[in-house]
């Protein structure tokens, strides 16, 4: 294995398993491990050091939206939990910034304590904005795209650099950095525009939305959406019709609640749950004739 060397070593971890950083509660050891909670420069500091070394690194938020592999991630993965949260009055309507870090749920809550409306949908997301941005998260109709302003996003060969909506490219749940295999960025700030509210009407929406997710969605460990819903239709109806609600590979159930939601009902392995997602795949091909895109990600050796 590579040495490395970066400020703050002693934070470093090595052959630290990543399940615990995953809300599928699955995944093998990174190589080394660390975890950013400081400062935007700290964060920064480190990942530029492993970049100069040749060292890959994968930058994680909630680990929400990643199936980990059993062998685990070469390199340095960098948990980004630098939650900063800013309001004011800026230019062209930008009245809100949160650092990558920030949790989805802490910056949804905060917009709705300021009295500023249109990230209510995320106030019961798991993850961060940083993995929000790459994705396009979005849930109830509204996504980040519909409030995002600009990002700044470091990149390991252009440095800092301050992207637009446009440079963007939001899709559903894609953007021009979900593009990028290489990964070799970090998503700094996010700034927003959000629409001033009352904000008790804004905390009653909220709780409506967390309220229909409880009678819609499975508790427990999962990645939320395995698969992106096809162009008007569902993926969770497909799969329920398909049959496959309470299909088990291992410890990876498709919930019988929410058949496009997989749960790690115990000690499911990285492999179980990728087995399940490709059953389910060619079950409903075979049904629908409709091939399922995946809305997560597999990380690290497959
Ligand atoms: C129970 C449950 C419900 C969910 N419901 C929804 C939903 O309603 N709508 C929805 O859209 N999603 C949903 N998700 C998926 C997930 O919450 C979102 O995709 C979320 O935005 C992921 O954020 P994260 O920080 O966990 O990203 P991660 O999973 O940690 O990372 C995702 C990707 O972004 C990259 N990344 C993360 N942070 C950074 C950064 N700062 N800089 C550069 N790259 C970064 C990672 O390398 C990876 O490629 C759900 C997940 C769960 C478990």
């Amino acid at each position: 294995m590579m040495t490395l060397l970066v400020p703050y070593a002693d934070r470093l971890v090595r052959d630290e398993p990543l399940a615990r950083y995953t809300a599928a509660r699955l995944g093998g050891p990174a190589d080394w491990l660390y975890v950013a909670r400081e400062s935007t420069d700290e964060l920064v500091e480190v990942v530029s050091a492993a970049w100069a070394q040749g060292v890959p690194v994968r930058v994680l938020g909630g680990g929400a939206n990643v199936l980990v592999s059993d062998q685990g991630v070469r390199g340095l993965v960098v948990i980004n939990d630098v939650a900063e949260v800013t309001f004011g009055d800026w230019h062209d309507g930008r009245n809100a910034a949160a650092t990558g870090g920030t949790g989805l749920t802490v910056l949804a809550r905060k917009s709705a304590a300021r009295g500023l409306a249109g990230l209510e949908w995320a106030a019961s997301v798991p993850g961060t904005v940083g993995g929000a941005v790459v994705n396009n998260a979005g849930a109830h109709g509204r996504d980040m795209a519909a409030s995002l302003c600009d990002a700044v996003v470091l990149d390991a060969e252009r440095g800092p650099q301050l992207m637009s909506r446009e440079d963007l490219a939001f899709g559903y749940r894609d953007s021009a950095l979900k593009a990028r295999p290489d990964r070799r960025f970090v998503v700094l700030l996010a700034t927003f525009a959000l629409t001033p509210e009352d904000p008790a009407v804004i905390q009653t929406r909220i709780e409506e939305l967390i309220a229909y997710r409880k009678r819609t969605q499975p508790p427990g460990a999962s990645l939320g959406s395995i698969f992106k819903n096809p162009p008007g239709d569902y993926a969770g109806r497909l799969i329920e019709a398909a049959g496959l609600k309470g299909c088990r590979i291992g410890s990876a159930l498709v919930s019988p609640v929410h058949a496009n939601f997989f749960v790690n009902i115990g000690d499911a392995t990285a492999a179980d749950y990728s087995a399940l997602i490709e059953h389910v795949r060619e079950v409903v091909y075979r049904h629908s004739g409709i091939a399922l895109e995946m809305e997560i990600e597999r990380v690290g050796e497959w």
